[in-house]
């Protein structure tokens, strides 16, 4: 199966996202919260679209775009909320941008991280650094 250069949850899983946050909860014996306490920004890490724990507990899923999202599943952490994960509205540009980079240089995947503020801007003057137009 060939994936998409930019992925979510959706693009790797066909289980809804919601079962997985709640059998992921479950796992742990932790209860799914229902109200929503947050909100979070989704951010690329190599080419993954990632949704992360605000605790830095170390927790991190890929991001949803049908869902939007996100509750931390790691036993111990003290943060226990439900959080409305955000796309950066431009992200169709900034995946645009990102995906002029070859996918392998050297054999080596190449950078294609993002995460806020980062702009287009930023995106493409890395790029022409690179040399890469
Ligand atoms: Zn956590």
């Amino acid at each position: 199966m060939a994936y998409p250069r930019f992925l979510t949850y959706e693009d790797y899983f066909s289980e809804p996202y919601s079962a997985f946050h709640q059998q992921r909860r479950r796992r742990k014996g932790l209860p799914m919260p229902l109200t929503v306490t947050g909100t979070l920004r989704a951010y690329l890490n190599h080419s993954r679209w990632i949704a992360e724990c605000p605790s830095n507990c170390g927790d991190a899923v890929f991001a949803s775009r049908v869902l939007r999202r996100y509750t931390c599943s790691e036993p111990g952490c003290p943060d226990t909320g439900l959080y409305r994960v955000v796309f950066p509205p431009n992200f169709r540009q900034l995946e645009a941008e990102l995906a002029k980079r070859p996918k392998h240089i050297n054999g080596l995947p190449v950078h294609d991280n993002w995460q806020y503020p980062e702009t287009v801007a930023d995106i493409r003057d890395e790029n022409r650094h690179r040399g890469i137009s």
